[in-house]
């Protein structure tokens, strides 16, 4: 399987981040719309009409929603040859698009371009919201009207003043998607009374007297989900598997051990690791495996940051510090420059690296790591986590993200 394909099993990117257009006729108030709610001056304003040429992507955060991409597009209304070129772009952003806003500015009419838009988001199933914009130019409640017989929610807005912005976002939110929502950690891969073997290594890089996060969320998770949940170390794995009578569901590994656990789980049985359940859960499993391309181009001297988003004090056998350096400069045959990022250090230049390798991410939440994600796609970086580079360096990738779809077709 090509990572492509394996990115495609994944399906579209609707999980993991929330794709809103917005549209309207030329001069609607589309640019001075998504400048009030990221609030910076992404987009160029102009009281000229047709400003406004290429689709303009941002990454923002809306919470609880996480990151989302505003998508700024051209007159629908536009004409002439490069015009109706520019219209075309701006109706094919609807193929990745999540929300449809719909900009009326207040002191127009809604007319035949404007149904078009309305008909379309129909014709693909997808939630509309009509904005009535530059409020302060007019008090006619003629678009208001038109929104209602249409059947569309809308807000009205100032965007110079950025009034009606927050109950847009407020709006937004609740627009979204039911399947937007996160997914489980690892409950939708199981059903009651399955038996999960849960594999946690004890050793110096391990903290005394206790199972890290991932490990206990994972338990939770699959308790939940009324599987049997039996732990062990790798010492003990063996025999925990000869014991079963019945054949378990699921081997969940810390992936430091893939390459001794997959010698000793038989293939017939479903292995992943707690880091690449992690990188469904709270990131983009996705773009990290896009990201393993980056891996094999590697050349000696290259820039590599590795990112942790929360500081322990690193032991001799640290896995950020230590072991993914090693196995990078074995496999790249010369030294690399390494750059390591501890909790906020990860709002740097990202620029001058040509691989970010980012831990599980199990000390923040979701909308943190897709936003840090975002940040590696804005810089044009390939991204991966630690998961994904120890499966694909210790040749079992393929069969740890198998579960992950072949389980979840069970279900
Ligand atoms: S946040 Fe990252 S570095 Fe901290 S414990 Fe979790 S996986 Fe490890």
């Amino acid at each position: 399987m090509t990572n492509e394909q394996k990115v495609h099993e994944f399906g579209a990117p609707r999980g993991v981040r929330l794709h809103i257009a917005i549209f309207g006729k030329r001069n609607a108030g589309k640019s001075s719309l998504i400048n009030a709610i990221t609030n910076q001056e992404l987009a160029v304003v102009s009281a000229i009409a047709g400003t406004t040429t290429d689709p303009v992507y941002k990454s923002m955060e809306i919470l609880p929603l996480g990151p989302v991409t505003l998508i700024d597009t051209a007159g629908i209304d536009d004409s002439g040859e490069l015009g109706a070129l520019r219209v075309e772009k701006s109706l094919q952003v609807l193929g990745k698009t999540d929300i449809v806003i719909l900009a009326v500015a207040a002191d127009s009419i809604p007319d035949e371009f404007d149904l078009q838009i309305i008909q379309l988001a129909l014709e693909r199933k997808l939630p509309i919201l009509g904005v009535i914009t530059k409020i302060d130019l007019s008090t006619n409640s003629l678009t208001e009207n038109w929104f209602r017989q249409h059947n569309i929610r809308f807000c009205k807005i100032n965007s110079l003043t950025r009034t009606g912005i927050d109950e847009l976002k407020q709006v937004l939110i609740h627009t979204a998607p039911k399947d937007f929502l996160p997914p489980t950690i690892v409950g939708d891969l199981l059903r009651p009374l399955d038996t999960v073997i849960l594999v946690c290594p004890i050793d110096a890089g391990a903290p005394k007297s206790r199972l890290i996060l991932p490990q206990v969320q994972v338990m939770r998770d699959a308790m939940e989900a009324g599987a049997i949940v039996i732990v062990v170390t790798l010492k003990e794995l063996a025999t925990a598997l000869a014991n079963q009578k019945a054949t378990p569901k699921l081997v969940v590994t810390d992936s430091q051990v893939f390459a001794q656990v997959s010698q000793i789980v038989p293939p017939e049985i479903p292995l992943t690791s707690f880091s690449i359940l992690f990188a469904r859960y709270k990131g983009d499993l996705n773009e990290f495996l896009a990201g393993i391309e980056a891996i094999d181009n590697l050349q000696p001297d290259d820039n590599v940051l590795i990112a942790e988003a929360c500081s322990h004090y690193p032991s001799h056998e640290d896995i950020g510090r230590v072991k993914i350096p090693n196995w990078l400069e074995k496999k790249v045959g010369g030294k690399l420059n390494f750059t390591f990022a501890v909790g906020g250090d990860f709002n740097q230049d990202l620029s001058k690296f040509k691989l970010i390798v980012h831990c599980g991410g199990c000390m923040i939440n979701r909308a943190e790591v897709l936003s840090r994600i975002a940040r590696c796609q804005d810089a044009r970086i390939p991204v991966v986590n630690y998961g994904v580079l120890i499966g694909h360096i210790t040749g079992v990738l393929e069969r740890v993200i198998q579960p992950l779809i072949e389980l979840k077709k069970d279900n």
